[in-house]
């Protein structure tokens, strides 16, 4: 029998990639995905670092698994940013752990692994420089469609509420031609869409020399050169930087076909002095000038940001500022969220400074009604206008709908249907909208693709979704048969 392993990802899409990575690592050893952590041989905890409470959650999780390990001696790591952080500490509050690795030596976990068969203590290990580019890892995909691509670890920046530059370190980017490479052999193995990730998009490629020059960003020539791959349908990307922001990035996106027409640019504050001491170092009106130009260049753009709501030191003036940039750029969605300070930061320090927790409340529900008005009104402009969706799976509040995107990353649901499955292109009229979703037609056109195919292969064999037919409650096409489909367990 295969040993089997499960692994619990914290944090944002940088960690959920290198939790692909790790699962595509264990794979390659013989290990095989678990039902359960309960289940599982071995439980991998990719940390976070950056949200609140971090190292509690870390240490609750830990507890709960020592008795795992103790009643079916279940083999633990724990990795990710807390572990580059803590590493030794994590070692000395939860001995029972087998393994501890940083963020820069994901590839060693396989060896790591082999030194804890015959270890009584922790296996720690932390290395300051990146080992070797996770993406040069193999993966493993949740959903055949869609991958993750790293261009670049780390950052040059030093935001003063981020943790991430002193764990992940100075930006590293990768090749084009190794990116390329990458992404034509996921789209061979069915992938259509990939959202390319880094933690400042913008400055990717300035560390590397291309014709004896360095120092210039190749981010538009990247996405130039993906848009020539055939059967791409879809290209992502997160997350610019305002800073960084060139033009010629938006000239590439308008003019690269399947470069979609979403830009999720992070505002955090709308005041010049906030941005200051966060040193975010553009100001309100550079930010805007690349609203307007994004929205000139492409109009039916998606514009999503993140904003920071009572920042140390914001006063009912900064405050106004950021409500009057989010008022102008009406921005399609905003992840708005309120200040916590990250030990180990500068802002955490400013102490003094910190705003009322009552104030910070009354504001981040003022930016939430408003944010939220903007994602109604642009949802309901859209009805009537017909969307292509890439499909991704049954809506998890109502199965006999399924669930997609439109280019511009607006989820919509609409009935199932059995000439299509997940990973497939429909196109389909917008009927109904509200401030988190739409609401589509039966579909008008589909186009198959490899990934639907071969989910729809996968679910006649059982696996994944289990599919139920419904009979049809709209006028569909003449073609079109209804099915419904519940949730993929897990
Ligand atoms: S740009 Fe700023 S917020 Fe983003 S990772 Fe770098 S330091 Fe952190």
């Amino acid at each position: 029998m295969p040993r089997t392993y499960a692994i619990r990802t914290f944090g944002c899409q940088m960690n959920e990639h290198d939790s692909s990575r790790a699962a595509g690592l264990l794979e390659t050893i013989g290990y095989r995905p678990a039902d359960s952590v309960e289940t599982a041989d071995l439980v991998l905890v990719n940390t976070c670092a950056v949200r609140e409470n971090a190292d509690n959650k870390l240490y609750g999780t830990l507890g709960h698994l020592r008795t795992l390990k103790a009643e079916r001696g279940t083999t633990l790591v724990v990795g990710g940013c807390l572990a580059q952080k803590d590493g030794a500490t994590v070692a000395e509050k939860a001995p029972w752990v087998d393994v501890v690795f940083g963020t820069h030596n994901l590839g060693s976990l396989p060896d790591l692994l082999l030194a804890a068969d015959s270890a009584t203590l922790p296996v720690v290990e932390l290395v300051e420089q990146l080992e070797s580019f996770p993406s040069a890892l193999p993966a493993k995909r949740d959903v055949r469609h869609h991958a993750w691509v790293s261009i670049s670890v780390g950052c040059n920046n030093s935001c003063s509420f981020c943790i991430v530059p002193s764990l992940r370190g100075p930006e590293v980017s990768r090749r084009v031609g190794d990116i390329v490479g990458e992404v034509q052999a996921l789209v061979a193995d069915d992938v259509v869409e990939v959202t390319l990730l880094g933690q400042n998009v913008n400055s990717y490629g300035r560390d590397l020399e291309v014709d004896g020059r360095a120092g210039r960003s190749l981010f538009a020539d990247l996405l130039r050169a993906l848009g020539s791959v055939p059967d791409l349908e879809r290209v992502r990307f997160t997350s610019p930087h305002p800073r960084d922001f060139t033009l010629d990035v938006l000239d590439a996106m308008a003019e690269t076909t399947n470069v979609c027409e979403h830009l999720h640019l992070p505002l955090q504050s709308g005041s010049d002095r906030l941005l200051k001491a966060m040193r975010r170092s553009y100001r309100a009106e550079r930010y805007m000038d690349l609203v307007r130009r994004t929205r000139e260049l492409m109009p039916e753009a998606t514009l999503t940001t993140d904003i920071i709501v009572g920042f140390p030191g914001e006063t009912d003036e900064d405050f106004a500022a950021t409500m009057a940039v989010v008022e102008e750029a009406r921005f399609e969605q905003a992840y708005t969220f309120k200040y916590s300070p990250r030990p180990g930061t500068d802002a955490a320090m400013m102490v003094d400074d910190f705003v009322d927790d009552a104030i910070v409340t009354t504001r981040y529900h003022a930016l939430e009604a408003l944010t939220r008005r903007h994602s109604l009104e642009s949802h309901q402009r859209l009805i009537g206008s017909t969307q292509e969706l890439l499909v991704q799976s049954p809506s998890k509040t109502d199965p006999t709908r399924l669930s997609g995107y439109t280019r511009g990353h607006h989820l919509v649901h609409l009935p199932a249907d059995d000439r299509f499955a997940p990973g497939d292109l429909v196109t389909t009229e917008i009927r109904e909208a509200s401030t988190n979703y739409m609401i589509g037609s039966p579909a008008i056109d589909v186009r198959r693709t490899r990934a639907g195919r071969a989910t729809e292969a996968a679910l006649a064999r059982g696996e994944g979704w289990q599919i139920r037919h419904l009979p049809p409650t709209d006028p569909a096409p003449e073609s079109a048969t209804r099915r419904r489909l519940p949730v993929l367990p897990g």
